[in-house]
């Protein structure tokens, strides 16, 4: 019993009081390193990596984390060593995919806009699939693997024209997103495909979307797969699915059904003889991190207050980007509540420059610490200079050790 307590006790909570990840008391972290900082749990990262194979252990999938989602080069080694592989949409993050070991077989590309270079030295480094997304690519792949004499492995990036129920900026699988192919084109490609001396057609692959909380748009996307499989009478060897599963930004328990999703991709899988490929971020990443942000000024306004940080939307981009809720929580709690409604803003001088307005919350003091939740996932990877501001520095945490996993940038590297 204890021992299932300590399992599952959570990785970051409050302890007298005090925000303390896994062993470390934020305390501590403040008085070592200039805010703000992004600040990982590895257990955390860990059991997000054990719970996704857990779900989906029947048909043990090949799990390629999004390197989009986080591209930190220790995090990425991090999951490698949890023997995950990785999904790249760039020659740069399959050059930092490949730095941080992940085997090139365990490494699948996908974007609807791989150059001529990046599609090289995809090939040169022989990763598992490079998934398609137009009729030009592919004739480009083909270009390339007929100038090197080789036979190069493919998928074809559906466009299954389903809603997948999420924030419209991150909807990716309908018929008027950019991505994939529809499924006209997928069935002339495809037998394209089967006649080309330089391509293998292995993969038929799809992306609907991300923080998706519904199983049901998967089981929507799931039954097109299974039309158009019927219509061209042809084994694929991998289904990728992509990623996408949500998490609980709002800690209201709304949480992806892992359970069900298995129950119908099991379904799927007695009618289909494919290997499943998964490409997880955000549910793999996502609730690892806070961003910790000092209080710079308060200003008062009739009606609320601006509580200016010294975190703003270069750092943290999410809710400037996408109008993303991301709970805010002090470092330090206290018992004295304000009923003025706060707005949280960075010095960024843009009106989107705001992470969240509250209406109750303690009464906060300039010089305060803030911690911004649920960072982990296209957090950094989204971070910029703009305004010439360095992006912070990222720490991991194991228990009371503490590690600098990137450098706070300095001024003069990017002046
Ligand atoms: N695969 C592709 C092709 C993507 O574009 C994305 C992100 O949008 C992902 C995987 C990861 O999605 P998520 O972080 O929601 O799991």
């Amino acid at each position: 019993m204890l021992l299932m307590y300590l399992k599952y006790q959570k990785k970051m909570k409050y302890i007298n009081n005090i925000f303390t990840v896994e062993k470390s008391r934020l305390t501590k972290v403040i008085e070592k390193f200039e805010t703000p900082i992004f600040c990982y749990s590895e257990k955390k990262i860990n059991e997000n990596i054990s719970n996704f194979k857990r779900s989906f252990k029947s048909f043990s999938p090949i799990i390629c984390f999004s390197t989009k989602s986080n591209c930190n080069l220790e995090i990425l080694k991090l999951i490698k060593r949890s023997g995950l592989g990785a999904d790249v949409v760039s020659k740069g993050e399959l050059m930092i995919a490949l730095k941080a070991g992940i085997n090139s077989k365990k490494i699948v590309f996908s974007g609807v806009g791989k150059t001529r270079s990046e599609l090289i030295y995809a090939i040169d480094k022989n990763i598992l699939l490079i998934n398609c997304e137009s009729k030009s690519e592919i004739l480009e792949i083909e270009s390339i693997a007929k100038s090197k004499n080789k036979k190069v492995n493919i998928g074809i990036r559906l466009n299954p024209n389903t809603d997948a129920k999420t924030i419209k900026q991150i909807s990716t699988g309908k018929k008027e997103n950019k991505f994939g192919v529809s499924e006209k084109t997928f069935i002339e490609v495809s037998k394209y495909i089967k006649n080309s001396k330089f391509l293998n057609l292995k993969c038929l692959s799809v992306h609907i979307g991300s923080q998706i909380l519904d199983h049901k748009p998967y089981q929507k996307m799931l039954n097109v797969i299974d039309k158009l499989i019927k219509k061209i009478n042809f084994n694929f060897e991998y289904i990728d699915l992509g990623g996408g599963m949500g998490i609980d930004y709002n800690k209201d328990n709304k949480k992806f059904n892992y359970k069900k999703y298995n129950q119908i991709i099991k379904k799927f899988l007695k009618k289909h003889k494919s290997k499943i490929v998964f490409e997880p971020g955000r549910s793999i990443i996502g609730d690892t991190a806070i961003l910790i942000s000092k209080i710079i000024y308060i200003k008062e306004n009739s009606k609320k207050d601006f509580i200016i940080m010294d975190a703003a939307m270069n750092d943290f981009m999410r809710p400037a980007l996408y109008g993303a809720k991301h709970k805010i929580i002090p470092l330090k709690k206290t018992n004295k509540m304000t009923k003025k409604s706060y707005d949280f803003v960075g010095p960024i001088c843009e009106t989107t420059d705001k992470f969240l307005t509250t209406n109750k919350f303690q009464k906060l003091n300039e010089k305060d610490y803030i911690i911004i939740c649920d960072v982990g996932a296209y957090g950094s990877s989204l971070s910029s200079n703009y305004n010439i501001r360095p992006k912070p520095a990222e720490i991991l945490i194991k228990g009371s050790k503490i590690s600098v996993i990137k450098k706070r940038q300095k001024l003069k590297e990017i002046i």
